[in-house]
């Protein structure tokens, strides 16, 4: 399940998915393509609402072939500008 919602910390236009019954994670609003990649270090959210590791990400393009790669969303807090070093 996905919502559109403005972050916030910097109010960006951001994309909430549901990966549990009670948890929601914000994710930047456009979507990426990667490879499931247990040893990478981006964290990604599917696109089918599940967390996953990814070594690569490029942006989504609708006239992309996914050659085996799967739509997801960034975590939003990774990018925001404001969100790092606001916690108390
Ligand atoms: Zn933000």
């Amino acid at each position: 399940m996905r919502n559109k919602a403005k972050c916030a910390h910097c109010g960006a236009d951001i994309t909430l998915i549901q990966i549990s019954p009670n948890k929601t994670v914000l994710c930047d609003l456009n979507p990426i393509l990667y490879r499931a990649d247990d040893n990478g270090d981006i964290s990604v959210i599917d696109i089918r609402g599940y967390k996953a590791k990814a070594s690569k990400v490029t942006p989504y393009k609708e006239s992309h072939t996914l050659d085996g790669q799967s739509i997801g969303y960034m975590l939003h807090k990774v990018n925001c500008p404001n969100f790092k070093g606001k916690r108390k």
